[in-house]
């Protein structure tokens, strides 16, 4: 009855003809200007990511993912994909057709070939979609700022040059490399936090049963006290250069905002991987969750739910620890030994050792992550030209040279 996701990749992105008369004539179109969510997300339209969506959620879409977690056709779509209208700007939008769109900057982004502007219930939103209505909950609390209008209709998105330090971003660009160095099962991993040596055994155990790995961090909009990509991919770089087999990892960027959906933004992460070109997603405890308000196997239960439908097989993992009885990294599906034999050590735990200037056991970090993580707390990110010591390690520069650490982006995120 319901169909599976489509092979073939849906884009946005205008062709050039259309590109060059649409910047001729936006400027008589009304416009709306995008919230740095609605920004990600309309880049993910285009390029396929949101594959098989066409655009901004219509209210049939919008009613039907929020009360069954599928698009009105029936494919499966866990999140509201929408765009937010305020009550003043309605009066100046028509009622369908052509809106220009433009970022808070002022750049002109694409169209919106309105269809609808709706109204939604945002306790019921907040209920179905985040599980509580509680507006500390960030997603709850973005939801309540955004407002009860939305504006649904198809995009066609401008291609402008995008500064994702030269990694690859784009589905079609992974699914051709992938396809290129022969992989036919590749894990995706997500990631908005530096890797430990937890993350790194489950990556490891994955990769024992696959040709590849994804290495996938979300790198737009998240909480302010989760470390900036400039910084996590810092940490990446020099954990893949000496600790993974340089041909069986692709890194690449997820240009996606946070939600903190847990269960059904898990489903979200799977069906986007699988868009990208993976086989296999690892899904961990408590994945996109936020201050306990998900079970910690929730998100693992509710993609399971669906089974073979999400087109991705879910690889369900533990939290791993070090296990001193064991003398390796472990879960308690492996590790017979008592708690007080097992080290392990949540990400606020890492930040205050960090932040008092303590070292992170050797067992948990590897001592290169940790000396950027260290520099990072410690001394504040106060230098410039941390995008640039990124480029220059990208092209090859050794192992090491990346370490020091003199050049930080200034410390926003760190709060
Ligand atoms: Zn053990």
């Amino acid at each position: 009855m319901f169909r599976l996701f489509s092979e073939e990749l849906v884009n946005r992105w205008m062709d050039e003809r259309t590109a060059r008369l649409f910047q001729e004539e936006a400027s008589a179109l009304p416009g709306l200007v995008l919230n740095e969510r609605e920004e990600a997300d309309l880049k993910l339209l285009a390029n396929g990511a949101y594959t098989p969506l066409r655009g901004f959620m219509d209210q049939d879409d919008y009613l039907s993912v929020l009360a069954r977690c599928r698009l009105a056709d029936g494919s499966l779509w866990p999140l509201p994909i929408t765009m937010a209208v305020t009550p003043e700007r309605i009066r100046e939008l028509p009622r369908y057709g052509p809106v220009a769109l433009h970022s808070k900057n002022g750049e002109l982004l694409g169209c919106l070939f309105l269809s609808r502007i709706y109204k939604r219930n945002l306790r019921e939103e907040a209920r179905l979609v985040y599980g509580t209505e509680d507006r500390r909950h960030p997603g709850v609390a973005r939801l309540i700022r955004e407002g009860e209008y939305l504006a649904g209709g198809k995009v066609l998105v401008l291609r402008r040059p995008e500064n994702y330090w030269s990694l690859p971003w784009e589905p079609a660009e992974t699914r051709k490399t992938f396809k290129e160095k022969g992989w036919k099962k590749v894990v995706g991993f997500q990631t908005r936090n530096p890797i430990h040596r937890a993350h790194e055994y489950l990556q490891k155990t994955a990769m024992e049963m696959v040709d590849g790995l994804f290495l996938h961090p979300l790198v737009g909009a998240t909480k302010e006290e989760d470390l900036p990509p400039e910084i996590r991919l810092r940490c990446y770089r020099v954990l893949l250069e000496n600790y993974y087999p340089r041909d069986r990892v692709l890194l690449g960027v997820f240009p996606a905002a946070m939600r903190y959906a847990g269960p059904r933004e898990a489903v979200f992460h799977a069906l986007v991987r699988r868009n990208y070109g993976c086989t296999h997603m690892i899904i961990g405890r408590d994945h996109a969750g936020t201050g306990g308000y998900y079970r910690p196997d929730e998100a693992q239960d509710f993609c399971e739910k669906f089974g073979d439908e999400l087109g991705i097989t879910i690889l369900r993992f533990d939290n791993a620890f070090y296990c001193r009885k064991c003398g390796q990294m472990a879960t308690a599906r492996t590790c017979p030994h008592p708690q007080d034999s097992r080290l392990s050590l949540s990400g606020t735990r890492i930040r205050e050792l960090l932040e008092k200037g303590e070292e992170l056991p050797a067992e948990l970090t590897r001592p290169e992550v940790a000396e950027i993580l260290r520099d990072y707390y410690t001394r504040g990110g106060d230098h410039p030209g941390g995008r640039d010591v990124i480029m220059e390690s990208q092209a090859g520069a050794p192992p090491g040279r990346i370490l020091p650490g003199q050049e930080l982006p200034r410390g926003e995120g760190k709060e």
